[in-house]
């Protein structure tokens, strides 16, 4: 079997689908209609309590501060996460997006939550952000101290249309865990999964997200929770064999109830957008970011080991044009390494 009917194979969808679809279409309602791309930036970035949606104010913000120069207005749109980020961008909805690197090579691949729609060959990263970990909380009362730990336990399994419930998916599909291996699920969105912890809906929830976020800090500041490692032989040969997935850490004392490192793994959250959005377009966004980088890298404290560089590099889709002609006519990115705190 080749790679790539091997990982479509393991990306399949197991028998969530039609609620997939009902979410989807559901969490859709929230967007307004087009925007066109060469006026208005409309960017689809995930639930608030997470990194994508404060980011993507951040972004807004710096471009409406330096509206003079570009003349683009930009708006920001809470969504499902990174799938249906990807959807709305190809139905039109909107024209940027934050997604999940594994994501995106599903999306242009045609696998898994693509399948229906098919290979998108048309999708661009604009650039890259920070690194999300596979992030699963569970309740420390719950007896959870492994990934393996959660067979047989409450999980909040995310809503169809997030990137968590495509990773937690694949990592079951790799384990061989079919639909029953939990006592029971529950479909909630990033923003409400902390409260149904800590009321004892589920023993544990999970999210592919950057670190810190308000979501899992709400949550382990609400109850007594524990991070759980994932990291085991399976984790390992994922990151062997795909480029898109990363080793990660989460920092010790970035929570309550977790002092030390928690070692699991990731992908890296990218800014898409459509090969046809105006490359003058693409081109003042991303020199606005990188002449802003400071305000941006400390707008919010998950973007911490964010570089000019790695903002340019790892792209899963073609660079698209806009953010090409921007390197090259960037006369030296090294320049904005030395990053210092914003003067207010
Ligand atoms: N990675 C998550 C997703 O794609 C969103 C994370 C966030 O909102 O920061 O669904």
């Amino acid at each position: 079997m080749t790679e790539r009917a091997k990982l479509s194979r393991l990306i399949t969808r197991g028998g969530f689908l039609l609620a997939w679809a009902c979410w989807v279409t559901a969490l859709s309602a929230n967007v307004s209609h087009a925007q066109d791309a060469s006026k208005t930036l409309s960017i689809g970035t995930g639930g608030k309590s997470g990194v994508y949606y404060p980011v993507g104010v951040s972004i807004c913000d710096i471009m409406r501060r330096t509206k003079s120069g570009h003349g683009l207005d930009c708006l920001v749109h809470s969504t499902g996460g990174s799938v249906d980020n990807i959807q709305k961008l190809q139905s039109g909805e909107v024209n940027f997006a934050i997604v999940q690197s594994d994501i995106l090579y599903y999306a242009i691949q045609g696998f898994g939550p693509f399948k229906d729609h098919g290979p998108d060959p048309d999708l661009r990263t604009v650039l890259s952000l920070h690194n999300e970990a596979f992030t699963v909380l569970a309740r420390a009362d719950a007896g959870i101290r492994s990934f393996d730990d959660l067979r047989g336990k409450r999980v909040n399994i995310g809503n169809p249309g997030s990137g968590q419930r495509t990773f937690l998916e694949l990592l079951m599909r790799i384990k061989g865990w079919g639909a029953g291996a939990f006592a029971a699920t529950l479909e909630l969105p990033a923003d409400q999964q902390g409260k149904a912890l800590c009321d004892n809906q589920v023993d544990a929830i999970v999210y592919v997200v950057g670190h810190p976020n308000a979501a899992i800090k709400t949550a382990a500041s609400s109850c007594s929770t524990v991070l759980v490692e994932v990291h085991d032989d399976a984790v390992h040969k994922l990151i062997d064999k795909y480029p898109y997935f990363t080793d990660t850490v989460i920092k010790g004392k970035a929570y309550p109830g977790s002092p030390s490192s928690t070692k699991t793994f990731g992908a890296t959250a990218t800014v898409v957008t459509l090969a046809k959005t105006p490359d003058d377009v693409v081109f003042a966004l991303t020199k606005t970011i990188f002449n802003s980088f400071t305000d941006l890298k400390f707008s919010n404290a998950a973007l911490f080991d964010v570089t000019p560089q790695g903002m340019v590099s790892n792209a899963t889709a073609p660079l698209h044009p806009g953010t090409l002609r921007f390197i090259k006519d960037a006369t030296n990115l090294d320049v904005h390494m030395s990053v210092k705190p914003p003067v207010r």
